[in-house]
């Protein structure tokens, strides 16, 4: 175990095979066969660019209270191989999503279903 393992994410192979916005969701397929479907308000909630997010702190500068509960995702684009910029009907377009970012909000989605 050198230095750089602990670097490494956890499951490095697994990215999303189809990325769509289908009506309020965000439909992620993934290349491990599992299936999101992520409220676009989640999502749009949880941008991490620095002007929702204070880079230092990690605190979350974005009031979730003041987004269009319709908010929806207008635009998809990848980012290299790790990440996707979403462009936002409410016209915020700097959020990039790591690919272990959305899987996390998977994570989070299920856990909310469950109650
Ligand atoms: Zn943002």
């Amino acid at each position: 175990m050198g230095l750089l393992d602990d670097l490494q994410p956890a499951s490095p192979r697994i990215r999303p095979t189809s990325l769509s916005a289908e009506g309020t969701e965000l439909v992620i397929d993934w290349s491990d066969g599992r299936r999101d479907r992520l409220p676009m308000l989640l999502v749009r909630a949880r941008c991490p660019c620095a002007s929702c997010v204070d880079e230092w702190s990690g605190k979350r500068l974005l009031n979730v209270t003041t987004l269009q509960p319709d908010v929806a995702a207008r635009r998809l684009t990848e980012v290299g191989r790790y990440a996707v910029q979403v462009g936002w009907s409410d016209g915020h377009d700097t959020g990039i999503y790591s690919w272990e970012l959305l899987r996390a909000l998977g994570d989070e989605h299920a856990r909310r279903q469950k109650g």
